[in-house]
């Protein structure tokens, strides 16, 4: 009956430090007799998390809508076809992977060979946000096992049907006596994150990262930041305007009504430019969701109450008052916040001052767009900046010139689904990466061996420090 409770589910109902210890201890238990190092069980547990995707991409869609009214394209899209993506690319590409690379020597130790063996950590801890959670729950997962590590996984609170879901299914999927999930909020995590692991791969804000990073400085637990900040979009006037309207809408408004993490923050352009890009996105917008927004299927819904009030603290931030061009409706008990777009907000208002992360879109010009390098190099790193033009030489100043996590040229968000490119930030929006092989990378240790024989036995670093040996 529905009253039993497994040993998981007993686990998890008061998880303070002595339970997130106990489990730790049986997760290095089990690392310790080196089931997860054989090829073997991580291609098992691959496949068996290929299959979840597969079976139950129907809850899985639920779950998102229940937690955000994500649209079912979106999650089939950049959720469900992403991991599949990367099981995919982990499965065909693991053996490559864990093979040593060969590396060449030096002239001081010859004879010799040399490998770079990868070897997993031991035991790590995955803590992962709301607005993608299922993808970014599980895609680190994949580098986890891949790499032949034990791993715990504590997805958000804020998306609890998808937490809810991924406990249940990767309890019944996965081998659970080397992954595991932990629900719960700050109280658990903050008992999880008093253990010592071998890593700690934290996707959220940089407050909490803050918080992450010290506790991991106690064991000198190396950690991956997969965190946020203002994405740029920088747009030419000499372009196909409606290509790249559609692009940036594609980014903000497709992507969870803007709450991602590598959604155009803020557009620059041009001062004569600007009129006709807000036109553009007038038109495209209201192709894309009509002329009562707030009713689209299409658009996620803004995830909580405390988010929706973030969000209309920026909107109603005077010195904001008067700039909204387009959309500004909200209906508060649907959660929801209309595509809005504002131009010539000043620098010094609240919505750019911090990370939007909503469906809001300001538009900041300059005289000349060569000056937009400097409003971006001027705050924070980026996550991810975007140019769209056509003129070479601009294209090449921003590619030198912005540094931010990724860059993409003419589109947006696209850099992602590239599992040949890192995905992670750089100075305020993160550190490390993963996607691809970097997932793989980002969950092992890279092993350094000298394989020497005992020929070539040089006297010279030998005593005594003769004046001989000196010269030679
Ligand atoms: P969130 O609220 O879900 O928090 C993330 C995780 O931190 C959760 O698992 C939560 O339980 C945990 N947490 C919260 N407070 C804590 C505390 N005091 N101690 C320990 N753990 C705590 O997500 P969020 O932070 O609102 O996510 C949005 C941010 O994440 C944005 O800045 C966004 O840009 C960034 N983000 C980055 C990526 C990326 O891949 N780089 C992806 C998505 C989101």
């Amino acid at each position: 009956s529905h009253e039993t409770t497994s040993p998981v589910e007993e686990e998890q109902r008061a998880f303070d430090a002595e339970a997130a210890s106990l489990l730790v201890k049986k997760l290095r238990e089990a690392f310790a007799s080196g089931k997860t190092r054989g090829y073997g069980w991580r291609v098992s547990q691959l496949k068996a998390l290929a299959k979840l995707v597969d079976d139950q991409e129907q809850q899985i869609v639920d779950a998102l809508g229940n937690d955000i009214a994500k649209p079912p394209l979106e999650t089939v899209a950049y959720e469900i076809a992403m991991l599949k993506n990367s099981c995919r690319v982990a499965l065909k590409e693991l053996k490559h992977w864990m093979t040593p690379e060969k590396v060449k020597t030096s002239i001081a130790t010859f004879p010799s060979s040399a490998e770079i063996v990868s070897e997993p950590l031991g035991v790590v801890l995955i803590i992962s946000a709301w607005n993608y959670p299922f993808l970014l729950s599980l895609d680190p997962v994949i580098g986890a096992i891949a790499a032949g590590n034990t791993v715990v996984l504590k997805p958000s609170e804020i998306a609890p049907a998808t937490s809810s879901l991924m406990a249940k299914l990767l309890g019944d999927y996965m081998d659970n006596s080397c992954i595991r999930v932990v629900e719960g909020a700050v109280d658990e995590t903050s008992a999880l994150l008093q253990q010592k692991w071998d890593k700690i791969f934290y996707t959220g804000n940089g407050r909490v990262a803050r918080v992450v990073m010290a506790a991991a400085a106690k064991h000198l637990t190396p950690v991956v930041l997969e965190l946020g900040g203002k994405s740029p979009a920088v747009v030419d006037s000499n372009i196909n305007l409606k290509v790249a309207t559609r692009r940036i809408i594609a980014g903000k408004w497709c992507c969870n009504n803007g709450q991602a993490c590598i959604s155009p923050d803020y557009i620059i352009t041009t001062k004569d430019h600007a009129p006709k890009l807000v036109d553009a996105l007038k038109t495209e917008l209201e192709t894309f969701y009509g002329k009562n927004p707030l009713e689209s299927k299409d658009l996620s819904r803004i995830v909580n109450s405390n988010h929706f009030a973030r969000l209309t603290k920026l909107l109603d931030d005077d010195k904001v008052s008067g700039k909204i061009v387009y959309g500004g409706e909200k209906d508060e008990s649907k959660l929801k916040i209309s595509p809005t777009v504002l131009l010539d907000v000043p620098r010094d208002s609240l919505i750019m001052s911090e990370e939007i992360f909503g469906p809001l879109l300001p538009i900041l010009t300059v005289d000349k767009l060569e000056e937009s390098f400097d409003v971006i190099n001027s705050g924070p790193k980026p996550l991810a900046a975007y140019i769209f033009t056509n003129n070479k030489k601009l294209k090449e100043q921003f590619v030198g010139t912005i540094s931010a996590g990724g860059l993409v040229i003419n589109d947006t968000t696209l850099h992602l689904a590239v599992h040949t490119l890192p995905f992670g930030g750089v100075g305020e929006s993160g550190v490390g990466s993963y996607h691809g092989k970097f997932s793989f990378d980002a969950f092992s240790h890279k092993k350094a061996v000298l394989y020497r024989s005992f020929l070539g036995d040089a006297p010279v670093r030998y005593p005594p420090y003769t004046t001989t040996k000196l010269r030679l």
